[in-house]
């Protein structure tokens, strides 16, 4: 709204209404995000490389960032609003530039200047490497999970000396035999300390587990090197989240001298953690056993390059964060995304109960299709049966660990699921009741999210 010349003139694209000024109602369309990003460059995404703490709030439906922001915003850590993986992505039906212009509006609406990172989460190849920076993207997560030898770890050892000698180039095979064998990696932290050493069988199956992840790794640096051209700079993490066994640290520093010895620079690594990570719900696992290994990989992780230990999957994890937040003062990103989703469930419950009602129910008749993608451990014996659950004590179904982990992961199919006539059977009811009651649904994130951020023991702004 301003004066008729001034409003007329601006390049935002949209409809104009004269009173005693001018106004011109716009809609939040592609151009229209590029015309808000060029005025208010804090509305687009950049790297948070200069931020040791950071977190990924992932936001599924693109209603959720205001919520987030606010709690964000109270305290001494940076946000990245806009993340996405491509199988999020498939399952909503949105796209990386859909995922940004959402963030890019909320941070307008809620008048957040503080800088926020957009995440290209998961990325397997270098055609969606390049899809995601084409969209904007100020971060990079490159899953190698598909490019690991599984069977490294496993296989005899005259199996592991064969496949060496045939898969590993003999200048190459030098190489790595002068940069690991008979040398002690030592490592000081104030009440004592611990050093890792490579025998030559371990030194060979750690080659063969991570070789091919590590070309891979190097192609992808080098392809965004060459599109950023020195200018902005893009945040790079490698997740080896994703395998069927934990990174040990002596993994982790083989992996990440190998990076260093190739010159390539990483932001973030995500190492899967000893003990389980399940979506949506606390940690799994001996808690001692733990702090041992994660104080391990956040000490190589500062002493190799100082980048940020990054936990996937990291929302509810109540038991364990006083110490990563401890451990990690010098680097962390924690990624949450689905917590969010649970949250909008929560509003659902609270708001609309026969809505929630409905999709519970659908939930529960397709949970074992969903169960397939994921890793959960669900019994939906002690989920109370919802005939016998009182409106008012629906919400509390958001604090049962099963029923959450349920919600978790069928919220693809709950978004997508259709009547007999093609209409969305839940989608629309779902965003009309999260767009009428938004205020409530961003104060449940901003008390979920802040939860978090407390219990890391971050410093207040
Ligand atoms: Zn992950």
């Amino acid at each position: 709204m301003g004066e008729n010349g001034c409003v007329v003139a601006d390049p935002f694209k949209g409809e104009c209404y004269r009173h005693t000024s001018t106004l011109k109602v716009c809609d939040l369309s592609p151009e229209n995000t590029e015309c808000l990003m060029a005025l208010f460059p804090y509305t687009k995404p950049r790297s948070l490389q200069e931020h040791s703490i950071t977190i990924g709030t992932g936001d599924r439906l693109g209603l959720a960032t205001p919520g987030h922001i606010r709690a964000i915003q109270k305290f001494q850590v940076r946000p990245v609003l806009a993340q996405q993986s491509v199988r999020e992505n498939t399952q909503t039906g949105r796209t990386f530039a859909q995922v940004i212009q959402d963030a890019a509006w909320a941070v307008f609406q809620e008048n957040y200047q503080g800088g926020y990172g957009a995440d290209g989460d998961h990325l397997k190849s270098l055609q969606e490497v390049k899809n995601a920076l084409d969209a904007g993207v100020s971060m990079v997560t490159l899953d190698l999970s598909e490019k690991l030898n599984l069977e490294a770890f496993q296989d005899p050892g005259e199996v592991i000396d064969r496949k060496f000698k045939e898969e590993i180039d003999e200048e190459d095979a030098k190489v790595l035999f002068h940069l690991f064998l008979n040398k002690e990696f030592p490592f000081k932290i104030p009440h004592g300390g611990f050093s890792i050493q490579l025998d030559e069988e371990s030194l060979k199956r750690n080659v063969l587990l991570f070789h091919k992840a590590i070309d891979f790794t190097e192609e992808v640096y080098k392809f965004i090197l060459s599109r950023s051209g020195g200018q902005a700079p893009i945040d790079f993490e490698i997740s080896i989240d994703e395998t069927p066994f934990p990174t040990s640290p002596e993994n982790h520093l083989f992996f990440i001298i190998e990076l260093n010895y190739r010159g390539i620079h990483i932001d973030s690594l995500a190492p899967r953690f000893i003990g389980e990570f399940q979506k949506g719900v606390d940690y799994r696992g001996n808690l001692s056993e733990f702090r041992e290994q994660f104080y391990q990989h956040a000490i190589i992780a500062q002493d190799f390059g100082n980048y940020k230990i990054s936990i996937h999957s990291g929302s509810d994890k109540f038991s364990v964060f006083p110490d990563i937040g401890e451990m990690a003062q010098k680097g962390l990103h924690l990624k949450t995304a689905g917590t969010s989703w649970l949250e909008a469930m929560r509003l659902i419950a609270l708001m609309n109960p026969s809505l929630y009602r409905e999709m519970h129910q659908f939930a529960l008749s397709i949970f074992k299709e969903a169960s397939k993608l994921y890793h959960v451990t669900v019994d939906l014996d002690r989920i109370p049966k919802i005939e016998t659950v009182q409106d008012q004590e629906l919400p509390s179904l958001l604090e049962q660990e099963d029923s959450r982990q349920l919600l978790h992961i069928t919220y693809g199919y709950l978004l997508n699921a259709k009547d007999e006539n093609g209409k969305n059977l839940f989608k629309d009811r779902l965003f009309h009741n999260l767009t009428q009651y938004e205020e409530d649904y961003w104060s449940l994130l901003e008390k979920h999210i802040e939860k978090h951020i407390n219990a890391l023991g971050l410093n207040p702004l």
